[in-house]
């Protein structure tokens, strides 16, 4: 518990608005050129082109494992789709001023996991398998990784285990790679996590203790068990880098996506990237990347829940992982069950510190208002904490901080030319009952945001 509050509030006036629930806009003042935003950055390309490498060397394994991604080769990759009627949408129901093109960067249809977490969940198992298998003289990295799937690698991962905590995604996705390999797995689920995902990981073979407590009760269990046990590896979601480089990837994928569908990035055609943040290491792992392979001329805004705006108090304050969303009083409890996370990666919130252009964040009602607006106009089903990657581009152009925010960087000249991606994070392994319980209760708010938009 952090003592000094009032003085935060005093130094950090939008905290008081933070304080009473309200959605609020941040546009950091830390913004940097790349270059200096680099400085005391130990990452950099050459760990993304590292970590490409070895998805690429277990590509093989993936085929054979989960056949869903035969047509893929092996790479878990997602579609990135222009969704011009949502973009109508925004523009006609919600005011959004949106001029240029808005994209869906499908993350939500991720193979394996239906989850941003595919990315760098199975990436950080991946890794832990190939340096075990290193380590024990079963491989080299010239191998045909298919070998993985044979069953003296399944017996030698049997002896070891996996421990992760999770609010459902990342449980999700380490859960079923761990259970691929033939690990002994445990999933340390909050009181936020969806029963359908304990109940898809249990049928899976996987492990999952349940806590009537928050994220960072669960997180603190799952370590102590795998501090206990020699044979244990702990998938630690607050300070992991290899987690972090494993979502970098994909903004290499990206630029061949960008460039397949003739959409230029550069100065005069600027990149607007709105990535839903949790405990970071999702949003903060692809905005490097972006950073890395567009420059200056990509924006990463993140977007949180008002109840739990973690990231935003750790960045804005500098205090990272010393302070947290109940500090402030806010109880961290929203239906975004991916982003449900009361205190930000420290390791996260520093490497990005100067590379985030802003944070948007969102009531829950208006994450389900979006939700049936996607379904509505674009035939697109993705879950809650998903949705929040419409609070930016409603809000960037439209709003009295965004608009100076463009003003400042000068870009308000070239946003006809201008490219949003909204970053879709999860949604495919929702269950049919589930959604269309979410596509009632959006379409009720719907009605009554309209009638207040009239
Ligand atoms: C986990 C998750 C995020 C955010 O990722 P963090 O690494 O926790 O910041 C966003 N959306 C969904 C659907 C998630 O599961």
């Amino acid at each position: 518990m952090i003592e000094n509050v009032q003085e935060l509030k005093e130094a950090y006036p939008l905290m008081k608005e933070m304080e009473a629930g309200k959605e609020v806009i941040w546009m950091n003042p830390g913004l940097s050129d790349l270059k200096t935003a680099m400085e005391g950055v130990t990452l950099s390309m050459d760990d993304i082109d590292d970590a490409e490498n070895r998805w690429a060397r277990f590509a093989p394994f993936i085929r054979k494992m989960f056949p869903e991604t035969e047509a893929a080769g092996g790479l878990i990759e997602s579609p990135l789709r222009r969704i011009d009627r949502m973009k109508d949408c925004l523009n006609r129901k919600w005011g959004a001023g949106l001029e240029g093109s808005l994209m869906l960067k499908m993350d939500s249809n991720l193979a394996v996991a239906g989850s941003v977490k595919a990315r760098g969940g199975i990436y950080e198992i991946l890794k832990h398998s190939e340096d075990l298998a290193l380590e024990h003289g079963m491989i080299t990295v010239d191998d045909d990784y298919e070998k993985f799937a044979l069953p003296q690698f399944r017996e030698f991962f049997g002896k070891h285990s996996i421990h992760v905590g999770s609010t459902g995604n990342l449980g999700l996705s380490i859960g079923i790679i761990s259970a691929a390999l033939g690990y002994d797995v445990t999933v340390h689920m909050s009181m936020d996590a969806k029963q359908w995902k304990k109940d898809l990981l249990r049928q899976k073979g996987v492990r999952v203790m349940e806590y009537a407590s928050d994220y960072s009760e669960a997180v603190k269990n799952g370590r102590k068990l795998a501090e206990e046990d020699p044979m244990s590896y702990f998938v630690d979601d607050e300070n992991s880098v290899n987690l972090f480089l494993g979502y970098s990837v994909a903004a290499k994928r990206l630029k061949v996506q960008l460039a397949d569908a003739g959409v230029a990035v550069d100065e005069e055609h600027p990149l607007f990237v709105h990535i839903p943040c949790g405990v970071g290491g999702a949003p903060g792992g692809v905005a490097f990347g972006l950073k890395q392979v567009f420059g200056d001329s990509v924006y990463c805004f993140f977007q949180e829940p008002v109840q739990a705006p973690c990231m935003l108090l750790g960045v804005m304050t500098g205090l990272h992982n010393d302070i947290c969303v109940q500090d402030i009083g806010l109880s961290g409890l929203t239906a975004a069950d991916g982003l449900a996370v009361g205190r930000p990666s420290k390791f996260v919130g520093k490497t990005v510190a100067r590379m985030l252009a802003g944070e948007f964040t969102i009531e829950d009602d208006n994450l389900y208002r979006f939700m049936g607006d996607l379904m509505d106009e674009e035939g697109i089903f993705i879950e809650p904490s998903s949705c929040a990657s419409f609070a930016g581009p409603a809000r960037l152009c439209s709003s009295p901080e965004g608009r100076a925010f463009l003003e400042h960087f000068d870009l308000d000249r070239n946003m006809g030319n201008a490219t949003h991606i909204a970053w879709a994070t999860g949604g495919n392994l929702v269950p049919e009952e589930v959604r269309r319980q979410y596509y009632g209760k959006s379409r009720e708010l719907g009605l009554e945001n309209a009638a207040k938009s009239c």
